[in-house]
């Protein structure tokens, strides 16, 4: 065997190990009895111990040391990219430091939900200060020198840099505060869905739109959770949702939004299983697929008309008035405090206050006793409503809790590139409207696929992108789209 295949093979373990524990996280999430917390998060830890050595091991420095990247095909080459990079992490963090970070954010979790469940922010700022202080260190021993949140951003989107993200949001805040004015001036103000939904008709029609969108049941699965979820790559992609019986659409959009992210994972190219490529590349990129398929395809007309015949049929009653009332129910704008409940012009700007505020948390400019204060005084600017209590607030999100600094961004990032991408599929699929009118989704998915799914993680994120729209991507496409879209709703 060369040294290439000795680490390939190497690799394929840790890659299988990975997709045991992220099993054991969807497990926990879903179907783990109540009291096997404790047992679980001692499991969950050993397998983390092994793998954090797997990926420092000393024999991967040898492997990598004595392969010539230039000496193997594009494929190979992408390989090494990503096993370079994930032992030079590796390698970077103490071990002493990841298992701090580990015990303290299992942890913070638990305190935060304290907080959150009681609106007591005191109770959480003694542990988010020693959280912060903790990724403050990983970022500088990952830094080297360089842009500290730079170094935890490169985890989840690769090759994006903070000033360049500042700059992006920089440019659309203020087309989007400014759309948000509007729409919120204009007089117009759709009704919600009104009627009961049983839960079991909206699983069905739940599953029903996940299929039409190229779900692959046999290697899927569809459960319930507090907080819907994808999980798993390869030949085992399972999603979740939760339901609510007296409004259908958060079952509907969840499950679609986390179908596009099990489709990416079930479209990656079978030959990279178990492989570095045989995932999705970064979460931007994840992002912009699950955005596509919940927003810009699943949101649109043509799709809400079908999805409007179709709630009249399987529940008597789409509990709108019309295909029109339906359409303006599924994308109403409303001032909520809350990030996950957002419609797509208030979601960037959700994103943009936690990136900015994260930002100054990690180099210093912000401390955490001053946060709260901080939120509170940039929410009321962009979202005009002040913030009544933290749980609408500050203590809202899950993420800082859990250690999850330079996240939030790849979020809106996957917004652009969902922009981009449905600029590109339009032009490329001029049936586009016509087919989603009548519950087609199969010529856009199959373009999703073709262009940007099946490479997996072979070329970097924005050069995926950009492949598969044949230009740069910017926030253009999606500024765009979402004036000409509310325009329309609300009569701008
Ligand atoms: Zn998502």
């Amino acid at each position: 065997m060369t040294a290439f295949d000795e680490l390939m093979s190497f690799q394929r373990e840790t890659e299988a190990l990975g997709q045991v524990a992220m099993r054991l996280g969807w497990d926990q999430e879903t179907v783990m009895p109540r009291g096997a917390a404790q047992q679980r998060a001692e499991e969950m830890g050993a397998l983390e111990t092994v793998l954090h050595r797997r990926r420092s091991d000393p024999r991967l420095g040898d492997w990598l040391g004595a392969i010539d990247d230039d000496l193997l095909d594009e494929t190979g080459r992408a390989q090494m990219r990503h096993i370079r990079r994930s032992y030079a992490r590796a390698t970077r963090l103490p071990e002493t430091l990841s298992a701090e970070i580990a015990r303290v954010t299992s942890r913070a979790q638990g305190i935060w939900a304290e907080a959150r469940a009681a609106d007591d922010v005191a109770h959480f700022l003694p542990t988010l200060r020693e959280v912060v202080r903790l990724k403050r260190e990983e970022a500088a021993a990952l830094a080297m020198g360089g842009d500290l949140y730079d170094a935890l951003l490169d985890d989840y989107e690769p090759g994006a840099t903070a000033a360049g993200l500042a700059a992006m949001f920089d440019r659309m805040r203020p087309r989007l505060v400014d759309l948000r004015e509007r729409i919120m001036g204009s007089g117009r103000a759709p009704a919600p869905l009104e009627g009961h939904f049983p839960e079991a008709v909206q699983m069905a029609l739940s599953r029903e739109v996940a299929t039409h969108f190229g779900y692959d049941w046999r290697h899927g699965r569809l459960d319930f959770s507090v907080h819907p979820f994808t999980s798993g790559s390869g030949s085992d992609v399972r999603i979740t949702t939760r339901v609510d019986e007296a409004e259908p659409l958060g079952a509907l959009y969840s499950t679609l939004h986390e179908t596009g992210h099990g489709v990416y994972e079930q479209g990656i190219d079978p030959a990279y299983g178990l492989t570095p490529l045989g995932a999705g590349v970064s979460m931007g990129v994840h992002e912009s697929q699950s955005r596509i398929f919940e927003n810009q395809l699943g949101r649109g007309r043509a799709f809400c008309g079908w999805l409007h015949w179709r709630m009249n049929e399987v529940f008597g009653s789409a509990g709108a008035a019309d295909a029109e009332a339906f359409y303006a129910a599924v994308n109403r704008v409303h001032s909520g405090h809350i990030r996950t409940e957002s419609d797509e012009v208030h979601y960037n700007l959700h994103i943009m206050l936690r990136f900015d505020l994260e930002r100054d948390l990690i180099a210093g400019r912000l401390e955490v006793e001053d946060l709260e204060e901080a939120w509170n005084t940039r929410f009321e600017a962009d979202f005009g409503v002040a913030v009544d209590r933290p749980s609408q607030g500050l203590l809202q999100d899950v993420h800082w809790s859990v250690g999850l600094f330079g996240y939030f961004p790849t979020y809106a990032l996957g917004n652009v590139y969902a922009g981009c991408l449905y600029q590109a599929l339009r032009a490329a699929v001029p049936s586009l409207d016509a087919d989603l009118a009548r519950g087609h989704a199969e010529p856009a998915t199959a373009w999703l696929k073709a262009e940007v799914q099946r490479h997996g993680g072979l070329y970097e994120p924005t050069e995926t992108i950009r492949r598969a729209c044949g230009f740069e991507p910017d926030e253009g496409p999606l500024l765009d789209y979402l004036d000409a879209k509310f325009g329309a709703i609300y009569g701008l």
